[in-house]
């Protein structure tokens, strides 16, 4: 599905299109959910595009581990880690997977029913 100019993540981590971002580096960028369904909602994306898990091969194995070392630092520094948070990668249609550029939510500060919906 459309990278670049069509895909709202492209945007994001380029720069072109704004967000609240709380951490990039040279894979990954962290930015604030524009409609939150936590006190603390966080999405990890990487900055290559790729739509969704169903998409990642073994050369991705390293920026896929990157996402789950960057969400660790963004919720050590939104001090989660002690409380608990969840990560959630939705994926495909029965999912309610809306964006197709992957990503980690990072949901906490509150507690979390399981299971979810
Ligand atoms: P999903 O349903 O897993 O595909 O989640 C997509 C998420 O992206 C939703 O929680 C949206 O609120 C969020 N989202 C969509 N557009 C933006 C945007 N421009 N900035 C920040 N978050 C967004």
């Amino acid at each position: 599905m459309g990278a670049g100019s069509d895909c709202v993540f492209c945007r994001i981590a380029s720069g072109a299109a704004a967000a609240e971002i709380v951490r990039q580096d040279e894979d990954i960028v962290a930015f604030r959910d524009i409609n939150p369904k936590a006190p603390t909602h966080i999405l990890l994306i990487p900055r290559r595009h790729l739509p969704s898990v169903n998409d990642v091969e073994p050369g991705d194995a390293e920026v896929v581990g990157k996402l789950f070392l960057v969400a660790k630092a963004v919720a050590v520094a939104e001090g989660l880690d002690r409380r608990g948070y969840r990560l959630v990668v939705n994926t495909g249609a029965d999912a309610g997977q809306s964006v197709h550029h992957l990503h980690m939510h990072l949901l906490g500060g509150r507690s979390l029913r399981w299971p979810p919906g």
